[in-house]
């Protein structure tokens, strides 16, 4: 009994190590990328400015609501900067999963925003379909182009400050110099390492993470938006009785902005019931883990997410060999299915053990 509850103590230590390690390993990426982020920031406050006065001397709504918009986007990007700024703060007795999940609810709340913004812009353009205004093409057409060329910009910046492509450079420059591998063989003892490079593997194969995603789709949603402002104000230039391409222009880019936006919420939903990740076969884990010697049962397995390609996984085994089998399991999971963060319960098979496997979920 005593001896299981200080192994339990030794592995709260073990996992915050583990993380503190991984913040400064990340620690250079995330501040490029954070940087890219600041520099969004300004280009978004620039082009902001330019699309009000744009919007309000042509009268275009289109225009107006892009301004809007890109209101919301800088909240967004404020968001995702302050959601980065959580993710690298390390595991704490109080929060030992550390502060993965707040990617995610920053994802849910960035939606929430672009949803809430697009209910209103839907309700403005059905107002000015009943009732059309006056719109200077000549002036929607110029600022237009001007909120084409911003999004380009911010594009450009954002597909550059990709996390996976500047890791990926950091790992080749690793793998050139021999001495941090020395260094890392001290740890063998532990796991430490096999667990580093399980991590790295999973990092390769797992998709952009959840905010990198939201905001490269974003700006190409912004960047449609405005060849449709630019085609709308191209028509009313021509022939300004055509007025209604203003709020017909607004009304399209909402089905746009709700396509693009509904499969993030769908993935960041996925990590918040627990579901088990996409790229995860748990039928071929369970009969994997049978398939090892002395293995009577397999029972009560979890896998999932904490943020998006963070896997975590744990299960009941029954077997006469507690020992023998954790350590194959163990093993099995970790170079096989490339899980890092696992939890193995070693159930006795054998009935004069007093044990009884009970659960208060399911
Ligand atoms: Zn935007
Ligand atoms: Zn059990």
């Amino acid at each position: 009994m005593n001896s299981k509850s200080q192994e339990k103590n030794i592995q709260v230590e073990d996992a915050q190590t583990g993380i503190s390690k991984k913040f400064t390993l990340h620690q250079k990426n995330t501040k490029k990328y954070l940087r890219r982020l600041y520099f969004n920031l300004v280009i978004c406050t620039c082009f902001m400015t330019g699309e009000i006065v744009g919007g309000i001397v042509s009268g275009s709504i289109a225009i107006l609501t892009d301004a809007f918009h890109i209101f919301t986007d800088i909240l967004g990007f404020l968001i995702s900067i302050a959601s980065l700024h959580i993710t690298r703060k390390p595991a704490t007795y109080k929060l030992t999963f550390g502060f993965y999940r707040a990617e995610v609810l920053g994802a849910v709340l960035s939606i929430a925003l672009i949803w809430g913004l697009t209910a209103w812009l839907v309700s403005e353009a059905i107002v000015r379909m009943i009732t059309p205004e006056t719109v200077d093409g000549l002036i929607m057409l110029v600022t237009a182009c001007g909120g084409l060329a911003g999004n380009i910009i911010m594009g450009i910046v954002l597909i550059n400050a990709d996390p996976e492509q500047i890791d990926d450079e950091e790992e080749d420059e690793k793998n050139g110099g021999s001495t941090s591998k020395g260094a890392n063989e001290e740890n063998e003892e532990n796991g430490e390492n096999g667990e580093k490079l399980n991590e790295d593997e999973n990092k390769k194969k797992q998709s952009k993470s959840l905010n990198m995603r939201a905001s490269i789709i974003h700006v190409i949603g912004d960047s449609i938006q405005s060849i449709g402002v630019i085609i709308a104000g191209g028509i009313i230039y021509s022939k300004p009785d055509y007025k209604r391409a203003d709020p017909v222009c607004t009304l399209l880019f909402c089905i746009v902005v709700l396509g693009t936006t509904l499969p993030i919420l769908k993935d960041c939903i996925k990590i918040l019931m627990e579901s088990t990740p996409p790229d995860v076969d748990i039928s071929e884990i369970t009969k994997s883990i049978k398939e090892i010697d002395e293995v009577m049962d397999v029972h009560d397995i979890h896998v999932w997410s904490l943020s998006s390609g963070k896997v975590s996984f744990s299960c009941h085994v029954v077997s006469n060999n507690p020992n023998f089998v954790l350590e194959k399991a163990t093993n099995l999971l970790k170079e096989k299915f490339h899980i890092g963060h696992l939890t193995i319960q070693v159930e006795a098979g054998d009935s004069s053990i007093e044990f009884t496997c009970e659960n208060d979920l399911h």
